[in-house]
């Protein structure tokens, strides 16, 4: 390609709305053009890096046996309404774009595709002859994000890899799942990326486990948590880790005490000169489940624990058939703001016991009479303790469970584990922090769609029963973007040579010289000859600017037939690490063929 031919507009300014580097870059090389919040023109540059990640992944999903095809993008509401998501998708923060037709049917914008598989498996697989089977497609999904931010990382329009497995059964899926792992470990050690698989929360989508690919970058949005001895790593939303041991407590008697302006952990254990490991902390959140019913729930904590509100969310999710619900469509913590919603009278904030009084609630179809009192496992064990006393400005000290307070009732683990606690399966491993860009997600669903929508098979032994599935994301276009987070320089992008748009570009310095500019075509001709991708730079523009420009687009090689065309030699610069060399121009074709990338 002509670089006098192309739609080539590169910027030497950063753009006002790029917060992150590599968003930046793609701004400023000229990659792509916003037309909207999270709605991104793909300029050709890009276009032929996503064609080449595409083309890396087709490669490895067809090598795992799994087969392409496309499904609508337009899907009906009724298929989301048999599943049990179409509320989640729609209401509280769901992310689905949703329209109605001219026959008034409600019809949603694909986000993502087990409803549309499920129902394809349910129609066309009968038997177990059939299994297993592997379909993926790659295609643009549209999700309604409440902050897309940070160019294509988070789009409302972005392009997924999607893969839906099927087997007769939980072993099979597992071997199903495990084929993807592999391919997934190519596909980006193909793309020449550092990466790392975690644990993962299975969140909307679902099913027994899960686990993220993590490109490891500072400007990643999720936070890793993982042991030096490899053994471990999860997001920080599902992660678990050993709570730091309790110091014994100082108190040795119950007693309710005057504690004026305490109403935080830590003005609350200066006062009573006490670690926060002698204290329960007492949040309030409200829950809103799928039924429209509102729930406050009380959940007590160890003092100098967080909440991680991921793992309270799928609790309150488990607990949920007790209210005749299926889900939580929302949590918020619960604060002096928005508690006219449901309080009947002000909460004592700040003082609040485990034994927070019901009648606090007001009397409301919509919200359950009653507080779901929630136990952190941190708080079963204490001795002791020191704690709010339902009354401004008062606590008890030396409390106990079944003495004080009620015995724990339902104990559970919300507890965020962090960078620090010691590790579950040695405790001498220490949990280390790093932030990662999630760039693939892979879950074993189980039966979770096929029960709920009669995708069922007769098996060898002639019973009627539901298709075990897996499903297998990868972000093709938030991973174009963070292999620049990852690859960069103070000039501008650096790509692998396998993602890169081309792997050459020919730099003219100066057009007016007869010699460069036939030197330049005649190795032009040639590599493109020789099937390697190639850019002319023939723009009638000073070297500096061709240059700074080679090196912002981040093209892995760039040759510059200049004075060294004196001893019939061109410069040929690698642009990581911008190592320059000489080469003979006759011998330029065999240095690239032999780079076989
Ligand atoms: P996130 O937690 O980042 O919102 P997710 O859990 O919603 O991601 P999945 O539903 O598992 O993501 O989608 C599969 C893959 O699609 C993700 O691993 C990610 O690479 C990509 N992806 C998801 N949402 C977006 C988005 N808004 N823009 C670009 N890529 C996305
Ligand atoms: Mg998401």
């Amino acid at each position: 390609m002509r670089c006098a031919q192309m739609l080539l507009v590169t910027l030497r300014e950063d753009p006002a709305e790029a917060e992150i580097i590599s968003h930046k870059l793609l701004l400023r090389a000229g990659y792509i053009r916003r037309v909207s919040p999270g709605i991104y023109v793909y300029l050709p540059l890009l276009w032929r890096v996503l064609q080449k990640i595409m083309h890396i992944v087709r490669t490895e999903m067809d090598a795992a046996g799994a087969q392409e095809c496309l499904l609508p993008q337009l899907q009906p509401a009724s298929l989301w309404q048999e599943s049990g998501r179409w509320d989640t998708y729609t209401q509280g923060e769901g992310i689905m774009f949703t329209l109605t037709d001219r026959q008034q049917r409600e019809l949603g914008l694909g986000p993502t595709h087990e409803e549309v598989i499920t129902d394809v498996a349910r129609n066309l697989i009968r038997s177990y002859r059939q299994l297993p089977l592997n379909l993926y497609q790659i295609q643009t999904k549209f999700r309604d994000e409440i902050r897309p931010r940070f160019g294509l990382m988070r789009g409302r329009e972005f392009i997924m890899k999607d893969a839906y497995s099927f087997d007769a059964d939980e072993a099979g899926m597992r071997a199903s799942y495990e084929k993807m792992y592999r391919a997934y470990c190519r596909i980006f050690e193909r793309c020449g990326l550092d990466y790392r698989p975690v644990q993962a929360d299975s969140g909307a989508i679902g099913g027994s486990g899960s686990q993220e690919f993590m490109i490891l970058a500072q400007a990643g949005e999720d936070e890793v948590l993982y042991t030096p001895d490899g053994q471990y790593a999860a997001n920080v939303e599902k992660a678990i880790s050993l709570a730091p041991e309790a110091t014994p407590s100082a108190f040795t008697k119950p007693e309710r005490k005057f504690t004026p302006n305490t109403p935080t952990i830590t003005t609350l254990c200066e006062a009573l000169n006490c670690s926060p490991t002698h204290t329960v902390k007492n949040l309030l959140y409200q829950a809103i489940l799928d039924t429209g019913l509102m729930i406050l729930v009380l959940v007590s904590i160890r003092g100098d624990q967080e909440v991680n509100e991921v793992k309270l969310s799928n609790e309150i999710t488990r607990l949920a058939p007790q209210f005749q619900a299926q889900q939580v469509l929302k949590l918020t913590i619960a604060n002096q703001e928005n508690q006219k919603q449901w309080a009947e009278q002000d909460l004592p904030w700040g003082y609040i016991a485990p034994n927070l009084p019901d009648d606090y609630l007001k009397t409301d179809p919509q919200i359950h009479p009653k507080f779901l009192r929630l136990y952190d496992q941190t708080v079963v064990d204490l001795r002791n303790f020191a704690t709010g006393a339902n009354e401004v400005d008062y606590h008890w000290v030396g409390a106990n469970w079944g003495q004080e307070f009620p015995a724990v009732m339902t104990v559970v683990d919300v507890r965020k584990a962090q960078a620090g606690d010691r590790a579950v399966h040695d405790p001498q491993q220490i949990l280390h922090s790093a932030r990662g860009i999630e760039v693939g997600h892979i879950f074993q669903l189980g039966t979770k769609y096929s029960e709920k929508m009669g995708a069922t098979f007769t098996n060898e032994q002639g019973q009627e029963v539901p298709l075990v599935m897996g499903c297998y994301g990868l972000g093709v276009s938030r991973l174009a973007q963070a292999a620049i987070e990852q690859s960069h320089d103070e000039y501008g992008i650096i790509w692998s040579p396998p993602i890169a748009p081309y792997l050459v570009i020919i730099s003219i310095p100066n057009m007016q010289e007869p010699q460069q500019v036939e030197v330049a075509e005649k190795l032009y001709q040639e590599l493109q000859n020789a099937g390697i991708e190639v850019l002319l730079d023939d723009r009638p523009e000073r070297a500096g600017v061709k240059f700074k420009d080679a090196d912002l687009l981040g093209i892995p090689y760039r040759i510059v037939p200049g004075r060294s065309l004196a001893q019939n030699k061109v410069e040929i610069i690698t642009r990581k690490g911008r190592i320059s060399q000489e080469i003979l121009v006759s011998d330029v074709v065999d240095f690239f063929r032999s780079l076989n990338p």
